[in-house]
């Protein structure tokens, strides 16, 4: 080892000395060669560093552009339906097997709505399947002869387009049914199936019946009444998750039931292929919404999987992770993509009238 160092050290000893009087020489030469050299060899041995560190140019001074290509994020490619189906519990808390339970379904069209007790979970898994691989299920017999009885009672209700009347549900005093068992359970407590009762409208709908799984509290099972799943049927033979969305916190917290039909029809147009839809009706019309980020924006995108609704147009190209629970986006698309293009219209048609006119 000491015989290697050794060396390196004479030569660095030698050639120190050496530089210091080419330098003064130098110097002694003409002064204004030296700083000219001095200047040059400052310039090369920067100009190496920054090479070697790998970075062509200072962090602070790189285009904020290019940090925001890396962080796009896929854009889901969408189809817009319209869901002629609505449904909603009364006062959930009052629900029970026993006093049973108090449905207000809401429909663009003429409906029926037939009311499954203690419906088989595998029987209607098994019907599903069906609607997808065998037959559609799009009136109430289709579903009845995909379920083969396995259920414990069953109600029909048909129900006016647009008339929000309350339908009361429960199991016949005869029918001696106190709870259905420990979890996890064979049977649902209660499904709700929505079809369309006029044919004509089955032809003009994509989606063509909604299934609805709702919890009913019973002696052993006492968690609160709720819509568990909503599987929206279409007559292409897909069947979709309705799931809803989380918007960001300002919301007016407008209620369904102050809407018109129109705007919730087309509130409820939205459907992901995927499975997700965009469930709650006040979303589109209420623009007051703003963005979680810039505060100024009105909220427009969705990711996914976690569903918040916090970005607008101008943010989502910034986020990688969601700003609300930071979960990795995987893939996001707009509420109003639709708007955009109406506009689009819109001005295409004024252009076109415009020149006729005279002024
Ligand atoms: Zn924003
Ligand atoms: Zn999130």
């Amino acid at each position: 080892m000491r015989t290697a160092r050794q060396p390196v050290g004479a030569v660095v000893r030698r050639l120190v000395p050496m530089a210091a009087v080419f330098l003064v020489t130098l110097y002694e030469y003409s002064p204004l060669f030296y700083i000219t050299v001095v200047f040059v060899c400052f310039l090369v041995t920067s100009g190496l560093v920054l090479a070697w560190s790998g970075l062509g140019v200072p962090v602070i001074l790189r285009n904020s552009e290019e940090t925001e290509s890396s962080a796009r994020v896929l854009k889901k490619q969408m189809r817009q339906v319209k869901n002629p189906f609505g449904l909603e519990i009364l006062h959930p808390a009052t629900a029970s097997l026993t006093k049973g339970i108090t449905l207000t379904p809401d429909c663009l069209e003429d409906c029926i709505v037939t009311c499954y007790w203690g419906c088989s979970v595998q029987k209607l898994h098994e019907a599903l399947q069906k609607h997808v691989y065998c037959f559609r299920i799009k009136t109430p017999q289709s579903l009845e002869d995909a379920l083969y009885s396995e259920y414990l009672y069953r109600q029909q209700y048909f129900i006016k387009k647009n008339d929000k009347e309350e339908k009361h549900c429960q199991l016949p005093e005869d029918a001696q049914v106190v709870d259905f068992g420990p979890v996890p359970r064979s049977r649902y407590p209660l499904v709700a199936l929505l079809t369309l009762a006029d044919e004509e409208d089955r032809e003009i709908y994509d989606i063509i019946s909604l299934v609805a799984v709702i919890h009913v509290p019973d002696e052993s099972y006492r968690l609160p009444c709720r819509i568990l799943y909503q599987y929206l049927l279409l007559a292409q033979g897909q069947y979709h998750e309705l799931k809803q969305l989380y918007m960001s916190a300002n919301s007016t917290a407008a209620s369904s039931s102050d809407t018109s039909p129109h705007e919730r029809s087309t509130d409820r147009s939205l459907l992901e292929k995927a499975g997700l839809a965009e469930d709650e009706p006040e979303l589109h019309e209420e623009n007051s919404k703003d963005c979680v980020v810039c505060q100024n924006g009105t909220v427009n995108w969705v990711l996914l999987p976690c569903r918040h609704t916090c970005l607008c147009d101008g943010c989502i190209k910034y986020f990688q992770q969601c700003p609300m629970c930071r979960q990795f986006v995987q893939e996001s698309f707009p509420l109003c993509s639709e708007t955009e293009q109406d506009e689009d219209e819109s001005t295409r048609i004024l252009q076109e009238v415009l020149p006729g006119r005279v002024f």
